[in-house]
Parts: structure tokens; sequence; C-alpha cells
């Protein structure tokens, strides 16, 4: 049986749980390609010759190659877009940039991994993936004055993601991507990439929350930097609470300025 790489086909992945498409696979106007979103990935069988492949949620975070997605949405993203960046190594990175890094807790193999990449010496851009190995959109730090301090082109839709092989059944909804990354070396994590819970959103806590695991709870840690965000954070929990455990940190601190893991992991209860 042949194993066919899940990678050409993230464009066709389905969105919702147990959800099925059927495309071209190896015979051209037969579609027998099902493409099957199951609760830690997205499985594939072709009824035609037999050949299979998976592709796991884990693998939302480091891309093999670069995979652009089609938009799901009429004008939501050019894949040429990103096609004009490329990936930078991080010495090559300006300083003011090197530091950001660092003062978010977060290493070069994060960096190297997460597949950032750049189009100029005063700006980096972070990937960001609505479905498992799909890049949907692009949010942009820019560390030149006069420049908004971000940047998002294409969907910031991001589904959750961990960076452990032994998450714990914790999902954090963070504000930023930097504090999502911190989160993500534990349990996962899941950026709004700013304090809107979106329908979008929604549905991938929903979804996580309903694989079977020993245990699973979700907490909401925004900024906390300003009143309407903590009432952002305290509706936002509230909403999910209805259907699942979900807790919230009030802390003005957030995840990305915890300098070691250890206070980081007692803040979570992990
Ligand atoms: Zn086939």
């Amino acid at each position: 049986m042949n194993s066919i790489n899940m990678y050409d086909y993230v464009a066709y992945f389905p969105t919702s749980l147990d959800e099925s498409v059927r495309i071209e696979h190896c015979k051209k106007d037969k579609r027998k390609f099902y493409l099957t979103r199951k609760h830690n990935g997205v499985v594939g069988f072709c009824h035609h010759c037999g050949g299979s492949g998976f592709l796991s949620e884990q693998s939302a975070l480091p891309l093999d190659g670069e995979v652009f997605v089609k938009p799901k949405r009429k004008g939501e993203w050019k894949p040429e877009q990103y096609q004009e960046f490329h990936a930078v190594p991080f010495q090559k990175l300006s300083k003011e940039i090197r530091v950001w890094w660092f003062e978010a807790g977060l290493n070069v193999s994060e960096y190297n991994n997460l597949g950032a990449r750049t189009n100029n010496s005063y700006s980096v851009s972070l990937p960001l993936r609505r479905a498992p190995g799909a890049l949907t959109g692009m949010a942009t730090r820019n560390f030149k004055q006069g420049y908004p301090k971000w940047m998002l082109s294409g969907s910031k839709i991001v589904c959750p993601f961990t960076q452990s092989e032994n998450p714990a059944g914790l999902l954090v909804i963070t504000e930023d991507y930097l504090s999502s990354l911190r989160c993500s070396r534990h349990c996962y994590a899941l950026p709004l990439m700013g304090t809107n819970m979106s329908t979008d959103n929604y549905r991938h806590i929903l979804e996580w929350y309903d694989v079977p695991r020993e245990t699973s709870r979700v907490v909401v840690w925004l900024d906390n930097d300003s009143p309407s965000v903590i009432q952002q954070a305290k509706d936002i929990q509230k909403r999910l609470a209805n259907t699942m455990k979900c807790g919230i940190i009030l802390l003005t601190r957030e995840a990305k300025h915890y300098r070691n893991d250890r206070d980081l992991v007692d803040v979570l209860k992990l």
C-alpha cells in the first residue's frame, strides 16, 4: 500500500471534526480520495489505489517545506504574498528582533521550527495555521518607526497547537502568538491574535475539548492590561464555561513575561 504525502492536500482539508471531503488522487475525474478530519489530525484514503496518509495535529507547528493554502474565502490570502518572504537564520536577524524573541523567553529552535520569514531587515513574519500543516495567514512584527507594530495578512485564525510530545490536557487561550508559544511547550495553546473569540476559534476550542483525554480543561489568559480586556476575558470564560471546564487567569503578567518555565508551569497549575 502506498503512502500519500498529506502535505500535498492541506488545501483541501476539512475543517470540522469527522467531516470528509472527496477529491481526485490517482485517477483523473474520479474523486476517490477521502480526507477526513479526526480528533488528532487528518486521515486520507484513496479507494482507487488503496494509498493512505495521515497528518497529525502536532504538525501544526513545524513545517517541512512550504505549504501554501488556497483561501477559504475570496481575497483572504494570496500565497504569492508569502513567496516574497524567505527564511532567515536567527543569527542574521537584527539585534532588536533577536532581543525581542529572547525577551519573550523563546529560543532559537522554536524560531526555526515555526518557519518564521522576513522580506526586509526590520520585521519578522510568523506563519499562522488554521489547520495542521496549512499556512493560512501571517503576523508580521515591525520594528521600524512609523510602522504599525503588528500587521496581519490572510486569516488570523490559529488552530490549537503544542510543541510537547506529551502535552498536558490543558488548552491556554492567549492574546498573542508568543505567549501561546511559551505555553505550548507544556500543553496546548491557541492565540486569538487579539481579544475576540471568533466562531472559528470557538469551534476549534470545542473540537479540542471533545477529544477524549484523561483530563481536559481550558484557561483564558489575555493580557489583562485594561478594564475592557479584563471584561473581554471574563466574557470569553463565561461563554466557554457553559460547555466545558474553563478557568481564567487575571494576572497582569503575560505568559511570555515569565523568565523561567517553572514559574509558568506553576501559574498554569500543571
Ligand atoms: Zn489513489
